[in-house]
């Protein structure tokens, strides 16, 4: 079984990285597709670019070898919708249960994403216990949660696609949203993201940094 695990990664912090690695030894994965998706220019920080969030994501996941830094979101044009990912992904490794790995609050939002019920043709959808990620289930995925639900990997190895696993992780009140702000504050971010990426952004004067000591 190979996951694949998106995000904005602005920047990849020490959650992102540990959960990443629960899920992977949970579900014993051959590997997880760590895919940072295209951000619109006026979304994202204009000092920030893609590659940025690209390169601090290789320095992160340097040294774990069932860890994929995979930039096939960023080769496309516009928004990236994450059924096109998976439909790649697919056809890259035919035959191969794949896992959408997603924390709770980005879970919660799936009724939002482009095609959202088609997701689950070509994968099997991981939810992470994220703490205080707060919201209720929208009535639409409650619904569409009925008979998806599995209690555990034996399940998902079972049926190529289709079912839906809630995985409790060690529980880490990280975000990229605290991380950028301690920085824009001029506080150290230093132990909430792996050094060699707080040593990139300072290196290149990212999120306001530069002012820090530590
Ligand atoms: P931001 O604060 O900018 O929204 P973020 O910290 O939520 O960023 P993303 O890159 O948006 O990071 O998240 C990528 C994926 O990682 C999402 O599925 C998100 O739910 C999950 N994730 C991020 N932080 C945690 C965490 N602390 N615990 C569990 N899952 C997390």
């Amino acid at each position: 079984m190979v996951g694949m695990f998106g995000g904005t990664f602005d920047p990849v912090h020490n959650a992102h990285l540990r959960v990443a690695l629960d899920v992977v030894e949970a579900g014993d994965l051959e590997r997880l597709h760590l895919i940072p998706c295209h951000v619109p220019p006026h979304r994202g920080d204009p000092d920030v670019t893609a590659e940025h969030r690209l390169a601090m994501l290789k320095r992160a996941a340097a040294g774990e070898p069932r860890f994929l830094v995979d930039d096939r979101e960023l080769q496309r044009d516009g928004p990236s919708y994450t059924v096109d990912t998976l439909r790649s992904l697919h056809a890259d490794a035919a035959g191969v249960h794949l896992v959408l790995v997603v924390g709770t609050d980005s879970f919660l939002s799936l009724p939002r994403w482009h095609q959202w019920r088609e997701l689950v043709e070509w994968a099997h959808v991981v939810v992470l216990e994220r703490p205080f990620a707060v919201g209720n289930m929208p009535s639409t995925l409650e619904s569409w949660l009925q008979g998806r639900r599995a209690e555990n990997w034996t399940e998902l190895r079972e049926a190529p696609a289709g079912r839906v696993l809630f995985q409790p992780v060690t529980p880490m009140a990280v975000s990229a949203t605290d991380v950028r702000a301690r920085m824009r504050a001029g506080r150290s971010p230093r132990y909430l993201l792996p050094d060699p990426v707080w040593d990139y952004i300072r290196e290149h004067g990212l999120y306001g940094a530069g002012r820090q000591v530590g």
